[in-house]
């Protein structure tokens, strides 16, 4: 997978500069405000009050430059495995509050948000044996029509072509890699819990995708966008190669 900065990973880099600047006033006013009744109460407290607020503006600077700089040099600074958590679980609600505020869609936010989470996967190179990756499949990607149950046990798929399925069963095969379809965030984490997966692949859509990588932080996950020609939830795609791709990107090449 190439790391590129593409216009989506632009988008929250963008929401994150915005928030940056806004809390940047904030701690402003937050030193400046109390600074004169601060004095009244004991001379040396403006001091201790100040450097407080200096040390999270420094934090929160060089958090920031170390995101932007992991994202444009695609490699492991410092940090990126921490870095992915902040931004899953901190920075992320705040971007889709601020994308309000700006006009920009919480879908747009969210594919921003997946393609940041993989460009960091992909700069910390996690590698794993094929026996601890797991690629994890919604359940609309199943043909409507078909009358075999799969979830729970994929393999019980008939193999008729139909779907995607069939395909992604051989993959799994060919590289001996784990493959299950969950319903939904319940069932995907029971998945989770049973297999203990140390990578994870997931296609979903744009909600499930960020909640699953927000949830299974510290697992890394690699997610990949559905494609919904019939429309939500029925009969969605997923392009094969790109599933293929992030398998390879886990998957270490000299385990036997
Ligand atoms: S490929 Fe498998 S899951 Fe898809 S329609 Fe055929 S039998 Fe059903």
């Amino acid at each position: 997978m190439t790391l590129d900065v593409k216009p989506k990973k632009r988008l929250f880099i963008g929401l994150l500069v915005f928030t940056c600047l806004i809390l940047f006033v904030f701690i402003f006013l937050l030193w400046y405000v109390p600074m004169v009744g601060l004095k009244n109460i004991h001379p040396s407290f403006p001091l201790f009050y100040t450097s407080i607020l200096a040390v999270f503006a420094v934090l929160m600077l060089s958090g920031g430059l170390l995101l932007v700089f992991t994202i444009f040099m695609g490699k492991d600074i410092f940090l990126s495995q921490k870095l992915r958590g902040i931004v899953a679980k901190v920075l992320f609600p705040f971007m889709i509050l601020m994308g309000r505020l700006v006009g920009v869609s919480r879908e747009r936010v969210q594919q921003s948000f997946i393609e940041l989470n993989n460009h960091l996967v992909l700069s910390n190179h996690h590698r794993t044996r094929p026996n601890k990756l797991l690629i994890l499949l919604p359940h609309c990607i199943q043909d409507f029509d078909c009358q075999v149950k799969i979830t729970g046990n994929i393999r019980n798929c008939k193999g008729c072509g139909k779907c995607e399925i069939k395909d992604l069963i051989e993959l799994s095969d060919q590289y001996q890699v784990k493959i299950a379809v969950a319903t939904g965030g319940t069932l995907a984490r029971r998945i989770i819990v049973d297999n203990r997966p140390e990578a994870i692949v997931a296609v979903a859509c744009e909600l499930d995708l960020t909640s699953g990588i927000q949830d299974t932080y510290p697992i890394p996950v690699i997610g990949i966008l559905n494609e919904r020609p019939n429309g939500p939830c029925i009969n969605t795609k997923v392009d094969i190669q790109k599933v293929k791709q992030a398998m390879l990107d886990f998957l270490d090449p000299h385990a036997s």
